[in-house]
């Protein structure tokens, strides 16, 4: 499995938009503005089963989703309690920092624990909430997504509109009981990091 850093513009808060590449699986996670590349990159692979898949529902995460769906026909997928937040400029934050996100919605939702597969292969999603409402991870092989949750040596801000600092201890207690100090950590802004390190090293995990 290939994890491909892919551009999303010159968005300020340096947002990650990852494309994940299998034999039989195409997978942009979190397109935080449309580029033509997202639009190559599945066009590219549509041989492939593809699928837009979203951790959480601010504007820098969520921004191109809508045009690449237009352009490419790949459905959206996104957290069953955090779907209404794409519709919902006081909880995705779009129109604050940059130009409000006309509403829309997903083709998909998906429930805490839920094993679904795309292709050749099995995404396990876990239902973290704390920084938005009802933000994703999502476990692919032994890679974790973890959206704004984790970050190398750092967690998500807690003070935006649905975050709970409580929510947040909850969802970063179980993820640190979920996953093996191997699972690799692809974050939703900075450089990846492992749970491994993350445990020993990370400050608020203490
Ligand atoms: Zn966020």
């Amino acid at each position: 499995m290939e994890v491909e850093f892919l551009l999303t513009g010159h968005l300020a808060t340096y947002a990650n938009c990852y494309g994940i590449l299998t034999e039989k699986a195409a997978i942009i996670v979190d397109p935080g503005k449309y580029t033509p590349e997202l639009k190559k990159f599945f066009t590219e692979n549509s041989d492939k089963t593809r699928l837009i898949l979203i951790t959480h529902a601010h504007y820098d995460h969520i921004g191109g989703a809508l045009q690449l769906r237009k352009e490419t026909g790949v459905k959206i997928a996104i957290g069953k309690n955090e779907e209404f937040a794409l519709s919902d400029c006081a909880f995705n934050l779009s129109g604050r920092f940059t130009p409000e996100i006309p509403a829309f919605n997903a083709d998909y939702t998906i429930e805490d624990e839920e094993e679904f597969t795309v292709g050749d292969v099995t995404i396990k999603a876990f239902e973290t909430p704390g920084h938005t409402v009802g933000g994703m991870c999502y476990l692919i092989n032994d890679c974790l997504f973890s959206g704004d949750m984790l970050f190398y040596e750092t967690v998500g801000r807690v003070d935006l509109p649905g975050g709970n600092i409580g929510d947040m201890k909850e969802s970063l207690d179980r993820m640190m009981w979920l996953f093996e100090d191997d699972v690799r950590v692809y974050s939703g802004h900075g450089e990846p990091t492992t749970i491994g390190h993350e445990r020993k090293c990370n400050p608020y995990l203490r």
